[in-house]
C-alpha cells in the first residue's frame, strides 16, 4: 500500500474507533495502552496520533498513551533475577484505575508478537503471566461489568505479521496485515461508520432471537465434539454493542462478528474438540480435545501443547470452569481468510468458541451488582483468566434446548438455522 494512501485508512480506522468503538463523548479523557511491542519510535505512533486526532474532533478533554515495547519485557524475562517476577508497574495499574473512577474511555491496541515469550524459561514466563492477572484483576473486574466505554482494536506489528505470513518479508507481512485488519473492520468500505451501524444491527437481530427464545441449555455435535452446555436463568445474549455504566453505548470489539453469553458454571457435560489451534502464553495447543462434568474440566489432551493446556485449566478453580459461550457462523469474512491471525480478537471472530476462566458480568441480568459469590450462585463463573478457544466448524450443528427438553435447530453445518 502507498504511503498516502495508508495514511487515510489510518484516518478512517482511528475514525471509526473513536466514534464506533469508543463512542467517546465530549468532556471525557481518553487513556490509550498499547500492547508492548517492538521499535522506538513506536511502530504504532502514527495510529495513536490519528486516534488522538479524532477524539479531539469528538471533543476529547485529554488523550493519553501509556507506550509499550515488547523487548523490555523479554529482556526483564531472560536477565531480571528470579525473586523479582512477583513485581509489577503498579502505576499503571492506578492510572487506568483512576481513569475508570473519573469516568473516561479506555482504549486497547493488540499487536504484539506472539511469540514474545516463546523458548524462555517456562517456570518465569508462568511467574509473569500469574502476576499480571493478579495485578491486572483490578482493571480486568471493572472492564467485565462495563464501567466505562472501551474498545479493543489492534495494529500490524511486525514480529506479529510475520507469524501470519511467514512466507513473506517483513515489510510485506505487515503491508499484508494492516490490509487484513482494514477489511475485516470494514475500514475498506466507502463508509465505514454507516457499514458499522449496518454490522451492528444485523448482530442484535440475532441476539435479540437468541434472548426471546430462552434456552435452557445449547447442544453441540460435530466429529469429536458431543457437548451440552446449561445457560443460566437470567443469561442476556450480547453482540457488538453494549452499554456502559456510564451511560455510553459503545463497541468492545474491532473487529466483531460473534453473538454470545454466559454458561452456567456447573452445567457442562461431554467433550468438546478443538477446531483451530489455541495461543497461549507463547505456545501453541493444536489438535485438544476437553471432556467436561457438572461443568468442571475432568480431563484434557491435546497433539501438542498439552502441557500448556494443563496449566491454564490449573490457574484456579474458575478456569476449570466455562465463562462464554459463543456463536459465529462458519462462513464469517474472517473465517473466510483461511489462515490463523494468532491473536484472539480475530481468531475467536472465525468460529464458534467457548471461553475458559472468566464470565463477563454483563452476560447476566443484573450480575454487574452480585459479589463474585452471589453471581456464582446464579451460575456466573469468577476465574483471574479467560481464555477463548475455537469448537465451530462447517460440520457444527447446535440445537438450543427449552425448558421442556424440545429441541429447535439454532446452526446447521456451521450456519445460522434462525431467521432474524
Ligand atoms: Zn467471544
Ligand atoms: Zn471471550
Amino acid at each position: 500500500m502507498a504511503g498516502k494512501q495508508h495514511q487515510e485508512m489510518l484516518e478512517k480506522y482511528a475514525e471509526a474507533i473513536v466514534k464506533v468503538g469508543l463512542n467517546l463523548r465530549a468532556g471525557q479523557r481518553l487513556i490509550i495502552t498499547l500492547a508492548a511491542t517492538r521499535g522506538v519510535p513506536h511502530q504504532f505512533a502514527p495510529l495513536v496520533r490519528e486516534i488522538a486526532k479524532a477524539a479531539y474532533a469528538v471533543g476529547a478533554r485529554y488523550v493519553d498513551a501509556v507506550w509499550g515495547d515488547e523487548e523490555m519485557l523479554r529482556l526483564r524475562a531472560q536477565y531480571a533475577p528470579r525473586d523479582s517476577f512477583n513485581e509489577y508497574s503498579d502505576w499503571q495499574i492506578d492510572a487506568v484505575t483512576r481513569m475508570i473512577e473519573n469516568g473516561d474511555a479506555l482504549l486497547s491496541i493488540a499487536g504484539s508478537n506472539p511469540d514474545l515469550l516463546g523458548g524462555l524459561d517456562a517456570e518465569v514466563v508462568g511467574m509473569i503471566q500469574q502476576t499480571h492477572l493478579q495485578k491486572f484483576g483490578k482493571i480486568s473486574e471493572k472492564v467485565t461489568k462495563n464501567a466505562v466505554n472501551w474498545c479493543v482494536v489492534a495494529a500490524a506489528g511486525e514480529a506479529w505479521a510475520q507469524k501470519v505470513f511467514p512466507e513473506l518479508a517483513a515489510e510485506k507481512a505487515q503491508e499484508k496485515l494492516w490490509k487484513a485488519i482494514f477489511e475485516t473492520t470494514r475500514i475498506d468500505q466507502p463508509d465505514p461508520i454507516a457499514a458499522w451501524e449496518e454490522h451492528i444491527v444485523k448482530l442484535r437481530a440475532r441476539a435479540n432471537y437468541l434472548q426471546a427464545k430462552q434456552y435452557t441449555a445449547l447442544h453441540y455435535s460435530a466429529p469429536g465434539t458431543d457437548f451440552t452446555l446449561g445457560l443460566p436463568a437470567g443469561h442476556k445474549w450480547i453482540s457488538a454493542q453494549s452499554m456502559a455504566q456510564n451511560g455510553v453505548a459503545f463497541t468492545a470489539n474491532m473487529p466483531t462478528e460473534e453473538v454470545f453469553t454466559l454458561p452456567d458454571r456447573n452445567r457442562a457435560d461431554g467433550v468438546v474438540t478443538s477446531t483451530f489451534p489455541l495461543s497461549y502464553g507463547g505456545t501453541l495447543i493444536e489438535d485438544f480435545q476437553v471432556t467436561f462434568e457438572n461443568g468442571r474440566v475432568v480431563k484434557v489432551s491435546a497433539k501438542k501443547g498439552e502441557a500448556a493446556l494443563q496449566k491454564l485449566v490449573d490457574t484456579d478453580e474458575g478456569s476449570h470452569r466455562l465463562g462464554e459461550v459463543a456463536l459465529v457462523p462458519a462462513s464469517s469474512p474472517i473465517a473466510q481468510r483461511g489462515h490463523l491471525f494468532y491473536n484472539t480478537l480475530f481468531d475467536e471472530n472465525a468460529s464458534c468458541h467457548i471461553a475458559i476462566g472468566r464470565a463477563y458480568r454483563f452476560t447476566l441480568a443484573g450480575g454487574e451488582e452480585l459479589s463474585d459469590e452471589e453471581f456464582m450462585a446464579q451460575g456466573g463463573n469468577v476465574s483471574l483468566n479467560h481464555v477463548d478457544f475455537m469448537i465451530g466448524s462447517p460440520k457444527m450443528d447446535i440445537d438450543g434446548v427449552k425448558k421442556d427438553g424440545a429441541r429447535e435447530p439454532v446452526m446447521r453445518q456451521g450456519e445460522w438455522a434462525i431467521d432474524g
